[in-house]
């Protein structure tokens, strides 16, 4: 992706540098060549040469805002969109409409001020593609971790069509019964170019009667094989645990990470801690599962069953967090009851219904998530050295995360030192950026 030259300056707001220290009033962030050279209080900025004729140093008015890290979604499916059920996850269009969309709802991500993304699994290997094509500037889009297919167990949450139907699951998940499917299907993940071996340790409320979230949907063994062959191949694992089980199984297996992590007891806590092992809840689906989910037809065991995930999760996190566990967050935006374009939800839901403190939560969602993503030696902060990805808000998001939401409240929204949206897009001055 391409890097600003020269420099940027931006003043007049207060600086969240996304370490959870607190915020820095009337603050200055100063950027050179793409990556932050000063983040701290304006008084202490080194100056840059405004009373010489030849300074080129585009200046930005943060207006009395809020100066802060790109956002990052710790668990995006850019495949998916207006999803109601289970099958319109894979079937419902062609490999050919689903990149189309895909590169639209990227765009989308970047434009809610979402400058990075860790994927969650995609159809067929589309987030693998995506990545290269943001990374070469052809799309705008979150700078991308990729999964490629998931895989699951058969008869586990993913394997829904039944077999006289006779047609697979190849787009979205590979199907796999014992530990030497379970390594056929990382090896072709490897080769697909994947970053992430995303599997399913456990079922899901969407799925009542045979896979609900106390259900199983891999074995140890399965798990175990996904593991060793994956980090044989430099790759790292993660899964969607919502049964204490399968928490458990995924935390002994060697993962690197959770997600969701719903019904997670002392002796997972435990065991996430010792390897710091990050958690990404995706939890506000839950709620918005409860809250919209008869609008769009779900059945009530369903929508009971979202209320129980809702509030075990909910329990969990705030435990991660006390205990000094790793958090990201976002997750599963695409459905119809959560399209694409509204992920800044995620945060108000955290301080409105979980209780963090919106400072803990702002930590979460950008250095939280580049942890997530690996990526933290670059990413998620504002602190000199790293890639300058920042937003420019209107407002004072501390007092009021909900700004997050809208996108009329982005001012800027800055990947590597160059405006790619937010108002001051539209300004000729920053086309074609620093
Ligand atoms: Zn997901």
């Amino acid at each position: 992706m391409k890097q600003a030259t020269g420099r940027m300056l931006i003043t007049n707001g207060q600086l969240l540098d996304g370490t959870g220290r607190p915020a820095v009033s009337n603050a200055a962030l100063l950027i050179e060549d793409g990556r932050i050279a000063y983040a701290g209080p304006a008084a202490d900025c080194p100056r840059v040469g405004e009373d010489t004729p030849a300074d080129d140093t585009i200046r930005i008015d943060a207006a009395g805002g809020t100066i802060m890290p790109g956002l990052i979604e710790a668990h995006i499916h850019l495949t998916y969109f207006n999803v109601t059920e289970l099958q319109d996850l894979d079937i419902k269009y062609p490999v050919e409409y689903v990149t189309l969309q895909s590169a639209v709802n990227a765009k989308t991500a970047l434009e809610c001020g979402y400058t990075s993304a860790r994927s969650g699994g995609c159809l067929h290997n589309i987030d693998v593609w995506m990545k290269k094509a943001i990374e070469e500037d052809m799309i705008p889009g979150p700078r991308l971790t990729a999964s490629g297919r998931e895989i699951c167990g058969a008869g586990g949450l993913m394997d829904w069509n039944p077999d006289y139907r006779k047609i697979g699951m190849e787009g979205i998940v590979f199907i796999v019964n014992g530990p030497d499917q379970a390594r056929t299907a990382v090896r072709k993940l490897v080769k697909d170019g994947i970053e992430w071996v995303k599997t399913y340790p456990t079922g899901d409320a969407a799925s009542p009667d045979i896979n609900d979230h106390h259900t199983l949907s891999m074995t140890f063994e399965e798990m175990h094989a996904v593991v060793a062959t994956a980090h044989n191949h430099s790759l790292k694992v993660t899964g969607h645990c919502r049964a204490t089980a399968g928490i458990k199984n995924a935390l002994t297996a060697g993962y690197d990470a959770i997600e969701h992590g719903t019904f997670m007891d002392d002796e997972c806590l435990e065991l996430l801690l010792q390897r710091n092992v990050p958690m990404c809840p995706g939890l506000g689906f839950e709620k918005f599962s409860v809250d919209r989910g008869r609008e769009f037809g779900l059945s009530q065991r369903v929508i009971d069953g979202h209320q129980e995930t809702l509030e075990a999760g909910a329990e969990s996190c705030r435990k991660v967090l006390k205990a000094g566990g790793t958090m990201g967050l976002g997750g599963d935006y695409g459905f119809g009851w959560t399209p694409h374009g509204t992920y800044a939800q995620e945060l108000t839901f955290f301080v409105d219904y979980v209780g963090f403190s919106p400072l803990d939560t702002i930590r979460c969602g950008t250095l939280g998530g580049a942890k997530m993503m690996g990526r933290d030696e670059e990413l998620g902060s504002l602190e000199a050295g790293k890639l300058a990805d920042v937003l420019v808000v209107k407002g004072d998001v501390l007092a009021d995360i909900s700004l997050l939401e809208k996108r009329e409240n982005l001012l800027a929204v800055i990947q590597g030192g160059i405006v790619k949206a937010g108002r001051l897009a539209a300004d000729p001055a920053f086309l074609g950026g620093a």
